[in-house]
């Protein structure tokens, strides 16, 4: 099922082919066949595969600019997240290595596009540039040797995360809640599928804060690679077509600085994946 690539995007609500930086929507040139409605493609990604593989490239029109991209799982029904899933990470926090996965839960309300305007919650409100695993057939008890046939793809996600609201009460740390606010978990711009991205354990991932580049990682410095997660995820919860995993993040966090740094109203954060592609996250003040 990977021999074709396949990247699909959200452009203005609808399921778009990507190739060539060039797009084609789903709906129309399907005849109906496959409805428009992004979030629907994952339960029939093998499908939808071998359907797109049969397109020409004449239907594909120009890419319309960023702004009309939205999130390419616009309502996943479950967002599951690792902690210290990089070595290097685990260092710079002071944590140990885990030597079973760290997960917790992002609130599928958090969720937004690749051109997305969040307001900023506190203080001390961080990024988190990390490759996010979009589950397609899913199932549950998929043993680590099945688990690519499951996924659909992967594209870019930030783990935002406010630290103060993250680390409260100390003595039993909120996750969840601190990386859970409206716009706290941008995805895009594509889903990219295995073929497309190559090796999804020897990705380059990057991050900048305005021009200055303050992530520069590798998933090759994975703590738990991805088919050991969705072994160990299912083994519990079924996966359902269009849940995010979001795989854990590189070294390079505000709060890990000397002297510590986080985000303020104006700031753009621009997180990269080679092989999937970019976003931008303007920062604003929050609403009163
Ligand atoms: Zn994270």
């Amino acid at each position: 099922m990977w021999e074709t690539d396949m990247k699909v995007a959200n452009v203005s609500g609808r399921l778009h082919l990507v190739r060539d930086g060039r797009v084609l929507d789903v709906a129309k040139a399907s005849g109906g066949r496959f409805p428009a409605e992004p979030g629907e493609a994952y339960a029939r990604w093998e499908e939808l595969t071998g359907w797109a593989a049969d397109q020409p490239d004449d239907g594909f029109t120009e890419a319309p600019p960023a702004t009309e991209l939205g999130a390419p799982v616009p309502a996943p029904r479950q967002v599951f997240a690792l902690g210290t899933n990089y070595r290097k990470h685990a260092e710079e926090v002071g944590w140990p290595i885990p030597d079973t996965p760290l997960v917790f839960t992002k609130f599928p309300s958090s969720v937004t596009g690749p051109d997305a305007r969040v307001g900023i919650t506190g203080p001390r409100v961080d990024w988190e540039v990390e490759l996010v695993v979009v589950i397609g057939a899913g199932g549950h008890r998929i043993a680590a040797a099945d688990a690519w046939p499951a996924i659909a793809g992967f594209t870019v996600g930030q783990d935002i995360s406010d630290r103060d609201v993250q680390m409260r009460p100390a003595a039993t740390p909120q996750l969840g809640l601190g990386k859970s606010f409206p716009g706290f978990s941008p995805i895009g711009p594509v889903v990219a599928d295995l073929a497309e991205v190559g090796d999804p354990h020897a990705l380059g991932l990057r991050c900048w804060v305005n021009d200055e580049l303050v992530q520069d990682g590798r998933t090759d410095d994975f703590v738990f690679t991805i088919p050991e997660v969705v072994e160990y995820l299912s083994a519990v919860v079924t996966l359902l077509p269009g849940d995010l995993i979001f795989t854990g993040t590189p070294s390079g966090v505000g709060t890990a600085r000397r002297p510590p740094r986080f985000l303020a109203p104006g700031d753009e954060v621009r997180s990269e994946i080679a092989g999937i592609g970019a976003m931008t996250t303007t920062f604003v003040a929050r609403p009163a």
